[in-house]
């Protein structure tokens, strides 16, 4: 069994951050348009108020420019000794925030501890405390990498607890994988072309196949520098365009109002669950669709983003059942369903611990 490492130990004034690298083993190699990868640098968190602890983490694939020793690095560089409460949450965040301009894994993983403790202090789950209704979360999907034929029949197969599949596409190899997958099974699709499509009326040709063999929407089919040509698709297309890697804050959300018809909010990219819930109801009102993603992640992460997850259209929340050595127990995930531990702040436990 895995075993973590030595905290680090920082006491500022009233709080106490604690923090350590750890590194995700993947169960399958995982390739996307762009890369592939067999782990997922981690650095897990603890934030403690007046002998209460909060979990939090920040997940880094390479392709977000973070890793551990740049979120070591912002971790050392947070004085919370000037805030008295965790109840002052939004300066306090507001303060994280300002700290440096990007880093927002290692901003999430301060939201995320900060949002478990004060789930604690109040003794609530925190989508109670958010009013949700946990019964309404929708089923996650599973997602399936680019991969060969035979590998990617196998994984389907293996799948077939989920009501929703996610498939990466964006190479040459499109059809051959819908197709394959068709072989096996109906149940809706969600494809994430992670920016692979360069032309936007093969773009649209492929937006019209894909819905004719029940995909439901299409994530980041273009490069997100491609705006004129994405809402040119987006207005074209038979079924919904999702921004992942366009969509970062919630500063970005207004602009992309015409580009596509939803967004993809993780935690990572937006600095944790606080800006998360602004921008699912900044794009509701915008009258956009909502997914909520996640990255390879421990149920500690999986679980913070899932306390949002009753108000979205589309979860994709199956980041820790893509690794072997999680460290939690949070969410479970059963025939497809997400469901939420009833249990204070994010409601999580250590599976193990140096003890
Ligand atoms: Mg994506």
């Amino acid at each position: 069994m895995s075993r973590l490492a030595d905290w680090t130990t920082r006491k500022m004034g009233k709080f106490t951050l604690r923090f350590q690298p750890y590194t995700l083993e993947m169960n399958h190699v995982f390739t996307v348009a762009s890369f592939s990868r067999t782990s997922t640098p981690v650095i897990l968190t603890e934030l403690e108020y007046e002998g209460v602890v909060g979990y939090g983490e920040a997940s880094m694939p390479p392709y977000l420019g973070e890793s551990q020793q740049s979120v070591t690095k912002f971790l050392n560089k947070i004085d919370l000794s000037t805030f008295s409460s965790p109840f002052d949450t939004e300066e306090l965040l507001h303060y994280v925030d300002s700290v440096e301009e990007k880093n927002t894994a290692a901003k999430a993983c301060i939201d995320i501890a900060l949002h478990d403790l004060l789930g604690k202090l109040m003794a609530q789950p925190f989508h109670k405390i958010w009013g949700l209704n946990a019964r309404v979360i929708p089923p996650t999907s599973f997602t399936i990498g680019i991969d060969t034929e035979e590998i990617i029949h196998k994984k389907v197969l293996e799948a077939e607890q989920f009501k929703i599949l996610k498939v990466k596409l964006g190479l040459d190899t499109d059809k051959m994988i819908i197709n394959t997958i068709r072989s096996v099974t109906n149940v809706p699709l969600c494809a994430d072309v992670n920016q692979g499509w360069k032309n936007k009326e093969q773009a649209l040709e492929m937006a019209h196949w894909l819905a004719e063999r029940n995909v439901v929407f299409i994530e980041q089919p273009m490069p997100k520098e491609q705006i004129d040509d994405m809402a040119w698709l987006t207005e074209r297309s038979p079924i919904p365009t999702i921004a992942d890697e366009g969509c970062q804050r919630y500063s970005d959300i207004i602009g992309l109002k015409h580009v596509y018809t939803g967004i993809n909010i993780k935690l990572m990219k937006c600095t944790g669950m606080r800006e998360a819930k602004k921008m699912a109801e900044l794009a509701r009102a915008l009258d956009m669709k909502v997914m909520l993603g996640c990255m390879t992640e421990t149920s500690c992460a999986i679980t913070a983003a899932a306390q949002l997850a009753p108000i979205v259209d589309w979860a994709d929340l199956d980041g820790a059942l893509l690794i072997n050595n999680d460290v939690y127990d949070g969410m479970k995930i059963l025939d497809g369903e997400c469901h939420l531990p009833d249990r204070p702040g994010i409601g999580i436990h250590h599976l193990f611990t140096n003890t």
